[in-house]
């Protein structure tokens, strides 16, 4: 089930998907909403009667997290090694602000602090229960489903502060998106096409099989150093590709399965 997070102009409200997707996640044209009462990561999914074409709405970031975002570094070898890292031991962990979550089309604000933006596709975990110490082979009862994410870093301030905090906190430096995948037939995080394309060019193509650490061992990781809440998001680290994105360009990240997210570079001024 997909569950979208959208507004029609006003209050923002919860819809499910309806209608087939194509093999990377796209909808067809004339694919409708099914608006939901209330949020459903705290209430269930509760359909209303309300049906709006998908076309008539502006997805909103599908979850805000109301308590953090974990970041996941280095867990594509060939990532770790385009930056001249080893790969860890354990999984490396940092933190966004949820302040740094935005939503499908809405632009990525260009720091003047920096001048090395780069994009990061990412496989996104939202978390659906509050959880500590969740063992590995227990993680699927806590993982609410499963969007796309760019984790957006200032490359040359990461390199700077050592402290992952500013590069990657800016405000609208994590776009999450387009909905949330909770899971369907044949559906396996750890085998996902994830894909970036950058002003329409492919710069990342890898696959979430290449994870160093995968999702039941990320989560169960984390949790075991943090409660986590419903709401929570974690980033789950971006294979090789990385690269720089300017003011006017268009950064579209897509995990097979799940879909698209698209967003653009604005100046802060
Ligand atoms: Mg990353």
């Amino acid at each position: 089930m997909r569950i979208a997070r959208f507004t029609t102009g006003e209050d923002p409200q919860y819809g499910v998907v309806t209608g087939d997707v194509d093999e990377l996640g796209i909808p067809a044209d004339d694919t409708v909403l099914v608006a939901l009462a209330g949020d459903p990561l705290y209430v269930g999914v509760q359909l209303t009667d309300k049906e709006i074409p998908l076309s008539e709405v502006r997805l909103l970031a599908p979850v805000l997290p109301r308590s953090k975002v974990v970041g996941i570094g280095r867990n594509y070898a060939a990532h770790a090694a385009e930056l001249g890292n080893e790969v860890p031991d354990e999984p490396m962990m940092f933190m966004k602000p949820n302040t740094s979550v935005v939503g499908p089309g809405d632009p990525v604000f260009y720091p003047r602090q920096s001048a090395d933006v780069h994009y990061e596709g990412e496989l996104a975990v939202v978390i659906g229960r509050i959880c500590r110490d969740v063992a590995p082979d227990r993680v699927g009862e806590v993982v609410y489903g499963y969007t796309v994410g760019n984790d957006v870093t200032a490359r040359d301030l990461q390199k700077k502060d050592v402290q992952f905090t500013r590069a990657k906190g800016f405000d609208s430096f994590c776009p999450l998106g387009p909905w949330i995948e909770t899971g369907h037939e044949g559906f396996d995080p750890g085998d996902l096409r994830l894909t970036t394309h950058l002003n329409g060019d492919i710069v990342q193509d890898g696959t979430t099989k290449d994870m160093i650490f995968d999702v039941p061992s990320l989560v169960s990781h984390v949790s075991s150093v943090m409660t986590l809440l419903p709401g929570d998001v974690i980033l789950t680290g971006t294979p090789e590709g990385v690269g720089p994105m300017n003011v006017g360009d268009e950064v579209e990240v897509t995990v097979a399965g799940i879909g698209s997210l698209t967003n653009k570079v604005v100046s802060r001024d």
